[in-house]
């Protein structure tokens, strides 16, 4: 009895198990299988969808790519079945590479100094944004931008020799369970620092724009991903609904609550009880809002898909710069190209992705910043948000390729 009472507690505490779940990649090709997945995703909980972000964006002629509980594997194939929709297994089993990201920290536990090449929880995060303004005070100041729903702060770097250069802003981790963003937030900030002075292109980066470099933006629900639910993607906050979370990135004052965003609170693309409901994202709005006369550039990064998407994402509208976004982008993807082999897509969110309203990227172009992105980093499902710590490196390294492609046109761009 009382190593079943152990045993339960031990449940009560610990993450999220995924044993024998499995991530199967679906091609519906008619109405009748496209009202299926919509059906199997009705249901809260049964599935959870991975690519598009949630059975309200599955169309016709686009793979899917759904995480199945393995206690509902059975029933889900029997439904996919009666209506002839063929998939394909992705990944066998969620947990194996649950308990395989940490390749790199289990390869070298000790290893001395900030390691970039793994994973690091919030408090470490936290930490090292101090670290790096008491390493490099001449070039990175630290200030909170808000404090969460539950109470932590959302600590942001402003990096550059001058803090009066047109600003270029970066946030990472907007979705929980997308850890190879912050992961990339951290090792961006890192070499700008460190190379400032010693690398040209560097120097030249942080002479010419101010960054401000947010690691983690829904703080809340990357800390739950660690201690809880590592498929976690909303934010934390629980408005008096069953589901718990909002969908950070739905929750933007753009075309908010629209075509591509769910009202459903157990929807992973939840818009929120209200535009800007979320701490985090009222506070991120305000501080676009107030500098976006002097920005030039925002980036959100995401995972997976290897994509650069640009504004719209809320109507199939193009931008009047959309040839400049458009070049800039296939520019970009070439340098990936060129540097590591991998292969990244490009084009305005209506086409590249899905339909998408209250999404950070639409929002900032809107007000007035012109080169604006969301970028899906690794991989192309192999792993999905599960990228285990060995791409870190590799990733890290084309996208910092890219980022120089895209700085040079956002210093030559007039503000
Ligand atoms: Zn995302």
């Amino acid at each position: 009895m009382k190593v079943f009472l152990a045993a339960v507690l031990f449940t009560a505490v610990a993450a999220l198990r995924f044993d024998g779940d499995q991530v199967l990649t679906l091609f519906p090709q008619t109405p009748e299988q496209l009202r299926m997945i919509k059906e199997i995703g009705d249901v809260a909980g049964l599935v959870d969808f991975w690519k598009p972000d949630s059975a309200e964006l599955v169309c016709i002629g686009q793979a899917v790519d759904i995480r199945v509980p393995r206690h509902f594997l059975k029933t889900i194939k029997a439904k996919l079945g009666l209506v002839n929709l063929h998939h394909e297994t992705k990944i066998e089993n969620v947990q194996q590479l649950v308990d395989g990201q940490f390749d790199v920290k289990a390869k070298s536990p000790r290893n001395s100094g900030y390691d970039y090449n793994v994973y690091h929880t919030y408090d470490e995060i936290v930490q090292w944004t101090n670290d790096m303004v008491n390493e490099y005070p001449a070039l990175a100041q630290r200030a909170i931008l808000t404090t969460s729903t539950e109470g932590r702060d959302v600590p942001y770097l402003v990096l550059g020799s001058s803090i009066d250069n047109p600003l270029f802003v970066i946030d990472c981790g907007i979705h929980a369970r997308e850890w190879i963003a912050p992961a990339f937030c951290q090792y961006f900030t890192h070499r700008m620092l460190s190379q400032y002075g010693v690398d040209s292109v560097v120097t030249n980066m942080m002479d010419k724009m101010t960054w401000v470099i947010i690691p983690i933006l829904n703080v809340d629900g990357y800390s739950y991903s660690w201690t809880d639910d590592r498929m976690w993607r909303k934010t934390r906050s629980n408005y008096g609904t069953v589901c718990s979370g909002v969908d950070a990135n739905r929750n933007y004052d753009i075309n908010w609550s629209g075509e591509g965003a769910s009202t459903n609170p157990c929807s992973d693309t939840y818009c929120g009880p209200s535009v800007e409901s979320e701490p985090v994202i009222k506070a991120s709005s305000d501080h676009l809002r107030q500098h976006a006369a002097v920005t030039k550039a925002y980036i959100a990064f995401h995972s997976y898909s290897q994509v650069f998407v640009y504004p719209y994402s809320y109507a199939y509208e193009d931008t009047a710069n959309a040839d400049q976004l458009f070049t800039l982008s296939e520019n970009a993807s070439r340098v990936i190209y060129e540097t590591t082999g991998k292969s990244y897509d490009w084009g305005p969110g209506y086409q590249s992705m899905y339909l998408v309203s209250g999404g950070s990227k639409d929002f900032a172009y809107n007000l007035g910043i012109p080169l604006s992105w969301t970028i899906e980093l690794r991989d192309t499902g192999k792993f999905g948000f599960i990228l285990p710590e060995s791409e870190i490196a590799g990733n890290c390294e084309e996208m910092f390729q890219a980022m120089i492609v895209i700085t040079d046109e956002a210093i030559r761009t007039p503000k």
